[in-house]
């Protein structure tokens, strides 16, 4: 915000702008705003839609009090408009990602071809497109594991700014025991150092984008991922250039499709979809508690060194570190755990946004409480994301180091209590929502499982699980 405001300063446009730091700051955003309103009394407010439906409530509220004219602007980091996603929505039973994302591909025409038209074809109408390479979606190419020999390179070193330190002092000062470490602070603050980092991306880590998108390794922060979410969520990098760019890696060579493809549909796919899911269906979305969870989120997800879970442990010091963990770590490490705890979902939500550098409610709660922890009911996913130890021992080397064992089911007649505490509460889980999930077509193979355990096993299960709540005091 201060290379931003220095940047229009520059340019000749006339600012006001309060510091964090400011005597005068009145310590909210609605303070502010009645402040600059009362001190220049314009006859006309000119804003960017707001992403998050707070802050549109803030303004209209704003408008109606003080009678001002009210001008709301398109926002430009989407590709995607609300009312274009009603109507994709409008008449729909379920609104999964798939169809959206082709609709997407469509418009934007990336990775698509024309059919060579039909003989009897109009001359006028319209090419008929279809996906390069024959698929729309190369998702089972990307979940491999990630072998030790495979070293991902180290992204790119920015020059601290001296505006970056000093707000850096700033922050140690004013938060002192605020969860994040400003140490490892390596973040673009322009819109010319996010495109370095975008260009170190294309050029050092698109080309295992793909093959290593679901990949988690202990010695491993960042892997292959671009690290770009929080420059595209505050407009320092463009949507449609940042996806542009990718297709033309892959026309060039310099990208398989599973790699160009699988960046894309997160970009103009997933990105899309989520903030239509979220503008569609607030505000009663953030009121939603499918499993009515109430549990407190533990300790440890404030402090690593309280859990002996060694995915957790890793998952926590990495986002404490970098302010940033990947997808899958979200989803099925932080979120999994939260899920399968039965944490409530407020307590989630305030963790997701206060730890993350991309997070902001808009693509926080539909990722929460629609992906990771099914609080939505089955909007944004059509079975709940839950999985046992062994999932998170495929795909990462985090159980080799674990005091867990990940083989072992419940700690009954065991003097260690040592099972992997997902495998339990995992089973726990499938047992207690049995009546919601059952009759769900995915959770089929679960609930067959499930049906074979012994009135002993489920009973161990659930043993397991209530003294482990008991033990991290939840
Ligand atoms: C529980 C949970 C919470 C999340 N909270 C946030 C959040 O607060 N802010 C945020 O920007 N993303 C969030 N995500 C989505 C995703 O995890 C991050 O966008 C991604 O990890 C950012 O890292 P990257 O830039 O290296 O992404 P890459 O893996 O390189 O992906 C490229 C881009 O695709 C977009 N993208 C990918 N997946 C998603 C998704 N599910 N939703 C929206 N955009 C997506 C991002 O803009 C990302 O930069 C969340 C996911 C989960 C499961
Ligand atoms: S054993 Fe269980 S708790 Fe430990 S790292 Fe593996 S999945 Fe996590």
């Amino acid at each position: 915000m201060r290379n931003f405001k220095n940047y229009l300063q520059e340019n000749g446009y006339k600012i006001f702008y309060t510091q964090l730091e400011d005597e005068n700051n009145r310590g909210s955003f609605d303070g502010e705003l009645l402040k600059f309103y009362q001190q220049l009394k314009p006859q006309k407010i000119i804003l960017t839609e707001p992403s998050e439906y707070r802050v549109l409530k803030l303004f209209n509220d704003f408008q109606e009090k003080n009678n001002v004219v009210l001008e709301i602007r398109n926002d430009e980091r989407f590709i995607c408009s609300h009312h274009e996603f009603a109507e994709f929505a409008k008449d729909k039973k379920t609104l999964l990602l798939e169809n959206f994302y082709h609709q997407i591909r469509k418009k934007t025409k990336i990775l698509m071809e024309e059919l060579p038209k039909k003989p009897k074809a109009k001359s006028s109408s319209a090419p008929e497109l279809k996906p390069v390479g024959g698929k729309w979606n190369y998702d089972k190419e990307n979940r491999q594991t990630m072998p030790a020999e495979i070293i991902p390179p180290k992204i790119l070193k920015l020059k601290t700014s001296k505006i970056t330190l000093e707000v850096i002092e700033m922050v140690k000062k004013k938060f002192p025991n605020n969860f994040g470490d400003t140490d490892n602070f390596n973040y673009a603050t322009s819109a010319f150092e996010a495109n370095l980092h975008f260009e170190d991306f294309i050029k050092n880590r698109l080309k295992n984008f793909g093959n290593y998108q679901d990949a988690m390794r202990q010695d491993v922060d960042f892997g292959f991922h671009s690290i770009i979410s929080a420059y595209i969520n505050i407009g320092l990098l463009d949507v449609l250039t940042c996806a542009k760019k990718v297709e033309e890696e892959y026309f060039k060579g310099n990208c398989d499709l599973a790699s160009a493809e699988g960046f894309i549909r997160q970009i103009i796919g997933w990105r899309e979809y989520i903030r239509g899911i979220y503008w569609f269906f607030m505000p009663k979305y953030r009121d939603l508690n499918y499993f009515d969870h109430q549990r407190k989120l533990p300790d440890f997800y404030w402090d690593e060194n309280k859990t002996k879970m060694n995915c957790l442990k890793i998952a926590v010091q990495q986002t404490r570190q970098n302010a940033y963990s990947h997808h899958i770590q979200r989803l099925m490490i932080t979120g999994n755990f939260a899920l399968l705890a039965e944490i409530n979902p407020d307590a989630i939500d305030e963790w997701y946004l206060g730890v993350y550098a991309d997070a902001f409610e808009w693509v926080e709660m539909p990722n929460t409480r629609g992906m990771a922890i099914y609080a939505d009911g089955g909007i944004v996913a059509s079975k709940p994301y839950c999985s046992s130890g062994n999932y998170i021992n495929k795909m990462s080397n985090f159980c080799k180091n674990c005091y867990y064992d990940v083989k072992k089911a419940t700690n009954e007649n065991s003097l260690v209590k040592n099972a992997c505490p997902f495998n339990f509460l995992y089973w726990n889980f499938l047992i207690k929502n049995e009546k919601l999930l059952k009759n769900n077509a995915r959770l089929f193979y679960p609930y067959a499982n499930l049906k074979r355990k012994s009135p002993e096993e489920i009973l161990a299960i659930k043993k397991s699980a209530q003294e482990f709540f008991n033990e991290i005091k939840i």
